[in-house]
């Protein structure tokens, strides 16, 4: 029997990033949409070429995208909501950037404009907004969500998907192309306009989905790769039916075409049968995220479907266990012929490890970037077709790096893995419980009612990032660069002491990012020079990669806070990143469970937690921006996640007298669901995102007598606008209504890195004239 290999996606962003360039020359008008187009075909061609050089036999098509591939699939369906003016036809460029980003007159600010460390909609205030965005599954790529309004139609709007295989085709590259399937389409877009059922659309969207077959087999295709990833999610029968109902559909008006049912990030579990159901000719399923289901998926497999099995990680960037793979999979290679694949698209992967010359050689022993992957992959597939001779020489190599991760001493500490290990209760209690500590930290810091403070930092200007520029490129030196630091953090402390905060921070100017400052303080962390992925559009991030215990070899943020205390009377923040988001947004290392990899960062931020405690800082903020983003896709295995998560949290903040008041920052929204989990962090105040929800999210924190202190956001900081002192003061209002006062902080939603000081001044001005307001 043959052992295949095939890629479900490539990174699109070019290793040298040439997409964010010709993406953001052409939105910035310096080059014409010709030169877009010309730079994307050389990007494909170029990935296309390398998949098959690294041995891949089934490349993808369409998996490339301009922003992003579910705008394509809204694109190809003709789903674009009135307000872009999309008048039929197909989907221009214009159009499709309009739903990306956003159109405005004085086109000063990108609608997304975030940096990714924020899981907040990015959107600004423009002439037409840009379409919603939100995390594509549990990975940090962010989708644009189709809308649909109650009985809308569709129409074929778009060629891109025929155009990119005959693309390939002239090159001499057959291809299967990719398609968002139709069921994950509906049920990842939302509804807009009255509530309606998004799986009734189905009869009106499957016709675009016959044609698009169809036009794919004439133009030779074969097999068409069908992307369904909702099939891992938690479904109801009705959704269970709508896929019946899609893929009996799309068999019978185009049986020419086979379908290669993808799933991904997850296991088929309790929709195993659905999927197995299915009139499709092969099925992808990840066995990296859910390695149990194979002998199931097996076992009830159709004999001639073909079974498409994603044993190399496609979102984590180590080398895998080729030895074991293959001695896992032999059996059945031995039964049926199959197709190797990473588990799914490698979008979420670096692309090439050759690039990082400057990584130190035993780490990069051990990593896998896409390119990397594919070539494990056809070693597999060697393995198993020619015998394992064949490839002996790779195969000792890749099982020498397994032994030295396993032994390693830069990987393994003791001493870091006895800490850790520790199940002393204490170390996760605070002293009192709240309403004893609440009073001791009135009697020590003496706030009035309705606090006010920020979220940590402030603008990072042009003169900021350009000092730290060149302070990385060796053009102003160490010295140099701390002054000009401390003058911004002085001056920002002048200024928040001038317009009345209560409670001040010192800026974050010395911070790059809130995840990348800690890990390179940290041991255990490596940075790469060129290892991006994409977030969004052209917004690529380069996740740090932790590959060992995680120790802090010294103070991380002492000398920073000392010196802003030093400039007031007033109490400074201490202000960290907390362990879980630490975790989740880095390559975590995959050979011991995330959640020790957690609770040692969160021994390490607990050391730091205490180091400012004795040097005298009395409020200390703990941010868990990503703490809600790592929730598990399916229900059942959240409580799991939010135990360790919490308890690592509690680790950090529990070393503290009663005084010392813990602070804590998420900036979305969304908190129902694990308002409990919330509860438990046991923090004494929590700052949230409302602004735009005009406080509907506090609701959550009523329902469930939120016992501590909540500073709901009152200043929208993904918009360039001042709000007014009553715009806050009525949103204040209605905090209250919701909370008690004595409970009540008054902050922006979350920090003011992305703004410049012409809109934050005024805005906080407003903010703390807001407060003395509702003081009375
Ligand atoms: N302290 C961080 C800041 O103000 C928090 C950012 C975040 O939660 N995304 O920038
Ligand atoms: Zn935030």
């Amino acid at each position: 029997m043959t052992v295949r290999v095939a890629t479900l996606g490539f990174p699109r962003i070019g290793g040298r990033r040439e997409l964010k360039k010709a993406l953001e020359s052409f939105w910035a008008g310096n080059s014409s949409e010709a030169e877009l187009l010309e730079t994307a075909a050389a990007l494909r061609k170029e990935n296309w070429t390398r998949q098959k050089e690294q041995g891949a036999d089934i490349i993808p098509s369409n998996d490339f995208s301009l922003y992003d591939h579910v705008l394509d699939t809204s694109a190809l369906v003709g789903a674009v909501p009135e307000i872009y003016g999309h008048k039929g036809g197909k989907v221009d460029l214009t159009t499709y950037f309009a739903m990306a980003r956003g159109r405005q007159v004085s086109g000063e600010h990108p609608a997304h404009d975030q940096s990714h460390d924020c899981s907040c909609q990015h959107q600004h205030a423009t002439d037409v907004p840009a379409a919603e965005m939100t995390k594509w599954f549990d990975t940090n790529y962010h989708f644009l969500v189709p809308e649909f309004k109650a009985g809308q139609s569709f129409r074929l709007s778009s060629t891109k998907i025929i155009d990119d295989y005959k693309e390939a085709k002239a090159q001499g590259i057959e291809t299967r192309p990719v398609l968002l399937g139709p069921v994950s389409f509906l049920l990842l877009g939302k509804a807009h306009g009255a509530a309606f059922n998004k799986l009734d659309l189905l009869p009106a969207l499957l016709p675009v989905y016959h044609e698009v077959l169809q036009a794919l087999h004439q133009a030779g295709a074969e097999w068409v790769q069908i992307d369904e990833p909702t099939l891992v999610l938690d479904l109801d029968d009705a959704a269970r039916k709508a896929f019946a109902h899609a893929y009996q559909s799309l068999n019978k008006a185009v049986p020419g075409i086979k379908l290669f049912l993808t799933t991904y990030f997850g296991g088929l579990g309790d929709n195993l049968e659905t999927a197995l159901s299915l009139p499709v000719q092969g099925l992808h399923i990840d066995l990296v995220r859910a390695p149990q289901q194979l002998n199931d998926v097996v076992a009830k497999a159709r004999p001639d479907l073909l079974l498409s099995l994603g044993v190399i990680d496609g979102r984590n960037i180590w080398k895998a266990d080729l030895s074991k793979i293959i001695a896992q999979i032999a059996p059945i290679a031995e039964k049926r012929d199959i197709i190797v694949a990473p588990s799914c698209s490698l979008l979420h992967t670096p692309i090439d490890l050759e690039r990082e010359t400057q990584l130190d050689a035993e780490v990069k022993n051990w990593l896998a970037f896409a390119v990397q992957k594919i070539a494990e992959l056809a070693t597999i597939a060697k393995a198993l077709n020619q015998g394992h001779e064949s490839v002996k020489a790779i195969l000792d190599a890749s099982d020498a790096a397994v032994q030295s991760r396993k032994a390693s001493t830069r990987i393994h500490n003791q001493e870091v893995k006895k800490r850790a290990a520790q199940k002393d209760a204490k170390l996760t209690q605070r002293q009192s419980p709240f309403p004893t500590r609440q009073k001791a930290q009135e009697d020590a810091l003496k706030l009035p009612l309705f606090p006010t403070t920020t979220i940590g930092s402030f603008p990072q200007t042009k003169e900021v990032r350009q000092a730290r520029a060149r302070h990385a490129k060796k053009e102003l030196s160490t010295q140099d660069y701390v002054a000009f630091l401390k003058k911004e953090t002085e001056s920002a402390i002048k200024w928040q002491e001038e317009v009345g905060l209560d409670v001040l921070v010192h800026g974050e100017f010395e911070r790059n990012d809130m995840v990348q400052y800690f890990g390179e303080k940290l041991s255990g962390f490596v940075f790469t020079k060129h290892a991006w992925v994409q977030s969004y559009g052209s917004r690529y991030v380069r996740p740090p990669i932790i590959f060992g215990d995680v120790s802090r070899p010294a103070a991380m943020t002492l000398d920073w806070w000392q010196y802003a205390q030093s400039c007031s009377k007033k109490p400074v923040k201490g202000m960290l990143t907390g362990p879980v988001t630490i975790l989740n947004w880095s390559f975590v290392r995959d050979d011991q469970p995330r959640s020790e990899t957690c609770r040692q960062i969160a021994f390490a931020i607990r050391d730091e937690v205490q180091d400012l405690e004795k040097a005298g800082c009395g409020v200390i903020q703990i941010d868990e921006a990503a703490l809600r983003e790592g929730l598990p896709l399916r229900r059942k295995d959240w409580q799991h996640y939010l135990d360790w998560a919490v308890e690592s949290f509690r680790i950090t903040a529990s070393g503290v007298q009663d005084k010392t008041q813990i602070h804590t920052h998420m900036c979305y929204s969304e908190f129902n669901d694990i308002i409990e989990a919330i509860a438990a962090m046991d923090t004494d105040v929590i700052s949230i995102e409302t602004a735009r929800s005009k406080m509907e999210l506090l609701e959550a924190f009523t329902h469930h007598k939120y016992p501590s202190e909540i500073g709901p956001g009152v200043y929208d900081i993904h918009s360039p606008r001042v709000p007014s002192v009553e715009e806050m003061v009525e949103l204040l209002r209605a905090a209250e209504k919701k909370v008690s006062r004595r409970q009540l902080w008054v902050n922006p939603d979350c920090g003011l890195k992305t703004r410049n000081w012409a809109e934050v001044r005024p805005a906080i001005a407003n903010m703390v004239k807001a407060a003395e307001i509702l003081r009375g």
